[in-house]
């Protein structure tokens, strides 16, 4: 792609990939990021896998001590915070802010403008032009839609499809490693933990803290906690600020106060106590979990990648991973076919790929789902967690991940 330009939409880790990915093969590539601000503040857990490693690997960026928190062990506690299960696991947990500042930091500043909101796409013979909402307007020869589950890009060219909300929300928290009581930081931190309230998944791992430090005492510890919560009643009023404004997807300071001291009572009520007694301590905000398939995500000149093209569910912890991967086999179908031909190659390889890990994350989130359903209408396999399964899901991610790739014969790019 060499002299060719690409404007690049959406400055979190898929467009970040994008951009160094089509920066290696010669590509010209910037990216255009709707938020006036640097990103870095954003602050959530990342789990890590081998292929996101090697691609990062493939941008000099050696995935070393720095880049998160390794965990040995992942445990289940019940109620009473006793250990049910436990099993050996080797994983390495980030962050959102640790792999954003790794990218951004080896992109020339002009190749990354801030404050600049994509509002509309047109095309012609001879490439794409993208228009801002500052006025602004700029040509390319590529357009990559890295713009997120609501992408503006994917609406231009399939306004129909939304991304449909699946059941449940995801409360999340990290709490820095200074702020987690000695004997708890002794007892728990250092472990991917679990508990498993009926219908509900309360997870913790050690991640890196503040300003991206893994060094013991300056890590942070992170919660994500999976809720069934119905649509119309819990998640409507959730979704409600102090002033009775309803938001489909409320900024974490809007969160009515009365709903965060509730949840922390609720985490206290049926959470292991260690594992409440550090939630309670941090901010929470939720998530409302979503999912989303792509028909098609090359438009002529216009690609989708990352979450733009493809929303699954958190559950195996692939998001960053598969964004990465769509952003190395846009770059390498460009380098082996040419711009249209390689397009095409893209689409039929990342469409295979997006709905083979949809599926995968599905398996696990469908438990959390049936909870909506009245009581009585529940199987016995949706009542119980079955423990094993869980525990034996988490440690296999992975190489669940890798017969996702197999199978949809979309491997890992070298
Ligand atoms: C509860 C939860 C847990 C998760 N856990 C993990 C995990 O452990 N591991 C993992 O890999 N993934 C995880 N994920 C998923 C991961 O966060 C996403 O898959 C990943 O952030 C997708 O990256 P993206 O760049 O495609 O989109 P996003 O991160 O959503 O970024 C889109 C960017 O585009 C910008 N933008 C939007 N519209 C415009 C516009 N019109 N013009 C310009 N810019 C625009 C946005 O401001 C944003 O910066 C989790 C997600 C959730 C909800």
């Amino acid at each position: 792609m060499s002299g060719q330009r690409a404007l690049v939409i959406g400055g979190s880790v898929g467009g970040l990939f994008a951009a160094h990915l089509l920066g290696s093969i010669g590509c010209d590539a910037v990216v255009f990021e709707r938020n006036p601000d640097d990103l870095i503040s954003r602050g959530a857990g990342i789990a890590t896998h081998p292929q996101l490693i090697d691609i990062m690997a493939r941008l000099g960026i050696a995935f070393d001590d720095t880049m998160g928190v390794k965990v040995g062990t992942v445990v289940v506690y019940d109620r009473g915070g006793r250990a049910i299960a436990e099993r050996r696991t080797d994983r390495i947990m980030s962050s959102w802010g640790r792999i954003y500042h790794a990218l951004k930091g080896r992109l020339p500043p002009d190749a990354y403008r801030l404050g600049k909101t994509l509002i509309h796409v047109a095309q012609d013979r001879d490439g794409v032009t993208a228009f801002f909402a500052d006025g602004s307007e700029e040509r390319a020869d590529l357009l990559v839609g890295a713009d997120g589950a609501r992408s503006t890009v994917r609406e231009l060219f399939m306004p129909a499809l939304q991304p449909s909300y699946v059941g449940y929300v995801a409360w999340r928290a990290m709490l820095d490693e200074g702020e987690v009581p000695a004997d708890l930081r002794a007892a728990v931190f250092e472990r991917f933990a679990l508990c498993l309230p009926e219908g509900e998944m309360f997870i913790g791992y050690p991640v890196p803290g503040r300003d991206n430090e893994t060094r013991a005492g300056r890590r942070a510890y992170n919660i994500v906690w999976y809720r069934p919560t119905d649509p119309e009643v819990t998640l409507a009023d959730l979704c409600t600020d102090a002033n009775g404004r309803r938001h489909a997807a409320i900024p974490p300071p809007l969160i009515r106060p009365e709903l965060v001291a509730a949840i922390k009572a609720t985490a206290r009520a049926k959470v292991a106590p260690q594992l409440a007694e550090i939630f309670s301590r941090a901010q929470p905000f939720f998530q409302p979990i979503l999912e989303l398939a792509s028909p098609q995500i090359v438009f002529g000149r216009v690609a989708l990648l990352g979450d733009a093209a493809f929303v699954a569910r958190p559950h195996a912890g692939a998001g960053t991973t598969k964004a990465a991967l769509d952003a190395a086999s846009l770059a390498d179908a460009i380098a082996a076919c040419g711009l249209d031909p390689g397009l095409e190659r893209y689409q039929c390889r990342q469409i295979r790929f997006g709905r083979g890990l949809l599926t995968l994350a599905r398996l696990e989130g469908e438990h959390l789902s049936a909870q909506l359903k009245p009581r009585e209408q529940r199987t016995a396999a949706e009542l119980q967690w079955d423990v094993e399964g869980v525990i034996h899901a988490h440690v296999s991610r992975s190489a669940e991940l890798r017969k996702v790739l197999d199978a949809t014969g979309t491997s890992a790019p070298t």
